[in-house]
């Protein structure tokens, strides 16, 4: 009885050890590919250099590409980029 358990686990383990490994890598691109910063993570300024987390950042698009300002900065880029 002992030894049918003892084959049968033997007999499942790489299968199981499969699915973990799929499972894991499933996981991990999955977090790659929602690209959320993750808390804690600094930005620097494009305009000044300065760093900050996320939050006191403000996003500014230009031509595509995006750039992250400290709240010093963006309102002159907004200005600059959108004259009234
Ligand atoms: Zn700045």
């Amino acid at each position: 009885m002992v030894d049918t358990w003892v084959q049968t686990a033997f007999a499942w383990a790489p299968w199981v050890l499969f699915a973990v490994i799929i499972s894991v890598t499933y996981a991990l691109t999955r977090r790659e590919e929602k690209r959320a910063p993750a808390v804690g993570q600094t930005f620097a300024c494009a305009g000044c250099g300065r760093r900050a987390a996320q939050g006191q950042m403000a996003t500014v698009e230009h031509e595509g590409a995006v750039n992250w300002y400290c709240h010093r900065c963006a309102p002159h880029q907004m200005q600059a980029r959108d004259p009234i």
